[in-house]
């Protein structure tokens, strides 16, 4: 056997297997039959005929019964077949030879060392492949993220260094990044179970796959986060993309039994020469958080003053922590008013934060973090409780026993144990009048994680408080909790009141929401009421509260003392009196 012509076959075997063929050992057999230049009549294979020529059905069907014996000669009709038997693995291949012709010694040998050669390279073949496989496999564990199939950050670095490193030659094309975060994915997580949220993240990597040129990457970062790579001939087409993006991903999608649409923020920012790739992606994400903070949904690109902005965000993090113990966390109010005769119902507390820096913080600029941290339950806590205090106190004055409180309750302190025996103490300590408390949480918290939601929600039954659903209608609404929870009132985005008057849209909004509360016998109050053409429409739809800058802003709650009670009080006149 002359070794150049076994490492031909060999190569021919491994050819021939490596295209996953089925007909690949037949044509093998066939190419070893041909090589050793017998006259084959027929290769049987694992006991069933693979090739033949030139014989009849009868004289196959005998050729197979007889193979099982594995006999040198076979006789059939016509003569005798001589054969040559070459054990394959766990195959057994017959050779058959022409009728009447016998296989000589040396291609006997031939045959049966070829069938060896060929087990071998079948073993060979799998053992490569199989390495193969696995080196893959870890090339596509460590460069990609194993839910949606994407690349991973290690390979979107790649690919974006490589994109800075060796720009195409066409110097018009600039390399723009796209940051895609999920809005309020946790939120989504935590309602509606981990296999939702995966769901969607598997919709989102398939609208972003769709959404993209060939040649473009589509990436995930981590979690909610994604990366598009995409070169652009001029910047207004990475924003026209991320337009797009935005319009596909609001497309509303079934998860879990229930229709959710969704939005993402995205942030643009643009490579350059020179470049490191990972700045280039915390550009982006620093965008992003401009488009979060523009009021998500949208898409914004970078610009070098949010790196300071960035800075402040992480010191921010870190001073939350202690804001809290510190005394930093402040409770203002903002007053709601009745609207058929006026008057001061009572207010709504709205938190705020004494940064020793930065001065006094709106609830945007610390919220999530808040939410993110944990945090949140202990400043719900907090502003609770000074409320409650100054409330109860106002309560005791003649003409104010009704004075409503509304605070702000976050899913996760509805979710929290703890929370409902923390509430019960302070409406005790304070000794508030619990049926004119009210606590509100968005529409979305309440269909959240329902077993612990409705423990709380009972206890706060028990306590006489009641439920008021914040920003009515911007949420998912299912109607079905409005019955089954203590809910007394639903308080109409600003949104929505915003275009009262001139936006039919927001009109069939607002008016649906009013006779909904009608029907449900629940009070509706509009939030947001700024001017007088708001006012009067809201009260002909028939809402009964109104709040608003109209009304009055959010003061502290030593200014609201001073402007809203000190007025009310039997002493007042006195007081004013200098
Ligand atoms: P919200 O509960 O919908 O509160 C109403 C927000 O609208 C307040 O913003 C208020 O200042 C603002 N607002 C009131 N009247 C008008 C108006 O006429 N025009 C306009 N443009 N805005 C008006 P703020 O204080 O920045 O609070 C923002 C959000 O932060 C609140 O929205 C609420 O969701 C959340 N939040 C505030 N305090 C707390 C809290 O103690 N706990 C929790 N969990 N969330 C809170
Ligand atoms: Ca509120
Ligand atoms: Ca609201």
């Amino acid at each position: 056997m002359e070794p150049s012509w076994s490492l031909h076959m060999l190569s021919e075997i491994l050819s021939a297997f490596s295209t996953e063929d089925p007909d690949n050992l037949r044509n093998v057999l066939n190419r070893v039959a041909e090589s050793v230049d017998a006259e084959v009549a027929a290769i049987l294979c694992a006991g069933q005929i693979d090739w033949c020529i030139g014989l009849s059905e009868a004289d196959q069907t005998h050729l197979v019964q007889q193979a099982q014996q594995q006999p040198t000669d076979i006789q059939i009709r016509s003569g005798a077949l001589h054969t040559c038997w070459a054990p394959m693995g766990r195959r057994d291949v017959l050779f058959v030879g022409r009728l009447g012709e016998r296989f000589d010694l040396e291609e006997r040998a031939l045959l049966r060392a070829m069938a060896r050669s060929i087990e071998l390279s079948i073993k060979m073949l799998r053992a490569v492949s199989s390495e193969r496989q696995a080196r893959k496999d870890a090339y596509q564990q460590a460069t990609h993220d194993a839910l949606t199939g994407l690349p991973n950050r290690r390979m979107v670095l790649d690919r974006l260094r490589s994109a800075i490193d060796h720009p195409v030659g066409d110097e018009s094309l600039v390399t723009a990044v796209l940051f895609i975060d999920i809005d309020r994915f946790k939120w989504i997580n935590d309602a509606h179970g981990h296999a939702a949220g995966d769901q969607l993240l598997i919709h989102v990597s398939r609208i972003l796959k769709d959404a993209v040129r060939h040649g473009d990457l589509v990436g995930r970062l981590s979690g909610d986060e994604f990366i598009v790579i995409t070169r652009t001939s001029d910047r207004n087409a990475a924003s026209e993309l991320a337009r797009r993006i935005i319009a596909a991903i609001r497309q509303p999608l079934r998860v879990a039994g229930s229709e959710l649409s969704h939005t993402v923020s995205i942030g643009i920012s643009f490579a350059h020469a020179g470049d490191n790739p990972s700045s280039v992606l915390e550009n982006a994400d620093m965008a992003m958080y401009r488009a979060k903070a523009l009021g998500r949904g949208r898409y914004a690109s970078f610009h070098s003053s949010m790196r300071l902005q960035a800075q402040q965000r992480l010191s921010l993090e870190e001073a939350l922590g202690h804001a809290v113990g510190n005394g930093e966390i402040t409770t203002h109010l903002q007053p709601l008013f009745r609207l058929s005769d006026n008057t001061l119902s009572g207010f709504e507390a709205l938190v705020r934060w004494q940064h020793p820096q930065l001065g006094l913080l709106l609830p945007g600029a610390f919220l999530e973090q808040a939410e993110d941290s944990g945090l949140i339950q202990d400043i719900d806590m907090t502003v609770f409780e000074a409320a409650c205090s100054a409330i109860a106190q106002w309560q005791q004055i003649a003409g104010l026993e009704h004075l409503r409180l509304s605070s702000n309750l976050s899913a996760r302190s509805l979710a929290d144990p703890r929370v409902k025996e923390r509430i019960k103490v302070i409406l005790e300590t304070t000794g508030i009048q619990p049926t004119n408390v009210y606590l509100e949480i968005t529409e979305t918290t309440l269909v959240e994680d329902i077993e612990s939601t409705v423990s709380t929600i009972n206890a706060l039954r028990a306590l006489n408080v009641r439920l008021a659903i914040d920003d009515f209608g911007t949420g998912y609404s299912s109607l079905l909790y409005l019955k089954r929870f203590p809910v007394g009132v639903l308080k109409i985005d600003r949104s929505f009141v915003n275009g009262l008057g001139m936006n039919p849209e927001d009109e069939v909004i607002a008016t649906t929401i009013v006779s909904l509360a009608r029907a449900l016998e629940l009070e509706v109050v509009a939030e947001g009421v700024e001017n007088q053409m708001q006012l009067e429409r809201i009260r002909e739809l028939g809402g009964d509260y109104g709040q608003g800058y109209l009304f009055g802003r959010t003061l502290s709650i030593g200014d609201t003392e001073r402007s809203f009670i000190a007025p009310r009080r039997p002493t007042a006149a006195l007081l004013t009196t200098p």
